[in-house]
């Protein structure tokens, strides 16, 4: 895949092409307004190159994307009074992945904000949780 699609949004974004409401960029990075924020300063970060996912992301442009990342949530704390952040990546549509240029959400956190956990935190079953880890390590225990 070239480093510019011009069929993707954030493409555009990063190119100049579709107006953005930036917050910091570097050189592989740039951090613009969420149009739809989950709460008052909520940023996406996207790397420069195109690159669909989590999957497909290089090392390199997934360290830089962090690292601006930590800027945000930064300025967020300082600057928004936020009492924290939340650093989300959905990556594929079963994941609620719905713009397929990577990106980090920086969601900043207030005190009185509506948020909640997606799941319900419940012990898992010892048994299941130690087939899975045999599973996604490749060590039987
Ligand atoms: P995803 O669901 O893929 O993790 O997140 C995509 C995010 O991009 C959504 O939160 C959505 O509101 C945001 N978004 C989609 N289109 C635009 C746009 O044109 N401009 C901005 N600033 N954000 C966008
Ligand atoms: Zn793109």
């Amino acid at each position: 895949m070239a480093d510019h699609d011009p069929e993707c949004i954030f493409c555009k974004i990063v190119a100049g092409e579709l107006p953005s409401l930036r917050v910091d960029e570097d050189e592989d990075t740039v951090s613009f307004l969420d149009v739809n924020p989950a709460t008052p300063g909520h940023t996406v970060i996207v790397p420069r190159r195109h690159t669909a996912d989590l999957l497909s992301i290089s090392a390199a442009d997934l360290a830089a994307c962090n690292v601006a990342a930590q800027r945000v949530a930064e300025r967020a704390i300082d600057r928004l009074g936020a009492v924290g952040v939340n650093l989300l990546n959905n990556c594929g549509s079963g994941a609620w992945q719905t713009v397929f240029h990577f990106h980090l959400h920086v969601i900043p956190r207030y005190a009185d904000d509506p948020l909640r956990l997606p799941w319900i935190p419940a012990a898992g079953d010892r048994d299941e949780i130690a087939a899975t880890h045999a599973t996604l390590s490749g060590n039987p225990g």
